[in-house]
């Protein structure tokens, strides 16, 4: 791995200049608005100043949803994440349990006393990077698994003493492309505030997350092992750029960890990758 640059942690107010032009199409004479880095549902508040127009905005804001509204949504209840509709904040959430050799049935139950699930995909490494040819389909497709059980869940069902239940985990069917392609943005935005727009080479980056190239695990993946543990409590989100050399190639690669202070003591959240550009040629 090459030089450093600044990481963010995305909780502080913070807000980078316009670019002049939306960063995804480049449209000048268009109303543009601001662009969180990291969505405004997973908590953060770092934006680039006028750097989307509203067309780009209505896509990206597709793929960002199967982040913070379904991958993630139980999770960012239970760890209290803002919200721009607080009325419309559910109260409960539903868990499917099977107590002894009973039925299925579902508990309305307070996020305090919710048991809940969220599968983070893996997909294996960015194909740049390992070496394979660029697919459009992620050969390797799975899941890290985060849970949490209540202590007083017995108390919650009414469980008797040595009495079971099975807790089911929710049948959420994660679209890779989107997700990946709400990744590449993150790691992409965090790009251009650093960089700036023209400051290094983007490659095909703006029209990979407008979903015009296929390629996508070409470009964003994520290692196939453990996770390491969760990191500083203060450090909500994890974004890194860094330069590394591949053959005769310099790449800027883009790390990403969503809630990267939490998880189970085994494992945090995984780290994704997206090739975010390369740096711009030596002048001569
Ligand atoms: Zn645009």
């Amino acid at each position: 791995m090459g030089q450093a640059t600044p990481t963010e942690r995305y909780l502080e107010r913070q807000k980078f200049p316009s670019p002049g032009e939306c960063i995804y199409c480049g449209a000048r004479d268009v109303e543009l608005t601001n662009e969180h880095i990291i969505p405004f549902s997973l908590g953060a508040n770092v934006e680039i100043v006028d750097a989307s127009c509203k067309a780009c905005a209505a896509i990206t804001s597709e793929d960002e949803k199967e982040l913070g509204r379904k991958v993630l949504f139980d999770y960012r209840l239970h760890l209290g994440i803002q919200t721009r509709r607080p009325k419309k904040r559910p109260k409960t959430l539903p868990a499917r349990v099977v107590i002894g050799s009973g039925p299925e049935q579902t508990f309305d139950l307070p996020i305090a006393d919710h048991p809940y699930f969220t599968a983070m995909p893996i997909w294996g490494l960015p194909g740049l990077l390992s070496g394979s040819e660029p697919r459009s389909t992620f050969e390797q497709e799975s899941a890290h698994l985060y849970y949490y059980i209540p202590p007083n869940i017995k108390q919650t069902l009414n469980l008797r003493d040595g009495q079971l239940a099975e807790i089911k985990p929710p049948d959420i069917r994660i679209d890779s492309h989107k997700f990946a392609r709400a990744i590449a943005k993150i790691a992409y935005c965090q790009a251009v505030a650093v960089f700036g727009l023209r400051g290094y080479r983007r490659l095909i980056m703006p029209d990979l997350i407008l979903g015009r190239y296929p390629f996508v695990p070409y470009f964003v993946g994520c290692e196939m092992k453990v996770p390491p543990p969760p990191g500083s409590a203060k450090g909500v989100h994890f974004v890194d750029l860094r330069i590394v050399t591949i053959g005769r190639m310099k790449l800027i690669i883009g790390s990403v960890r969503l809630f990267a202070h939490s998880g189970t003591a085994e494992h945090g959240m995984p780290i994704y990758r997206v090739v975010v550009g390369a740096p711009a040629g030596e002048r001569k």
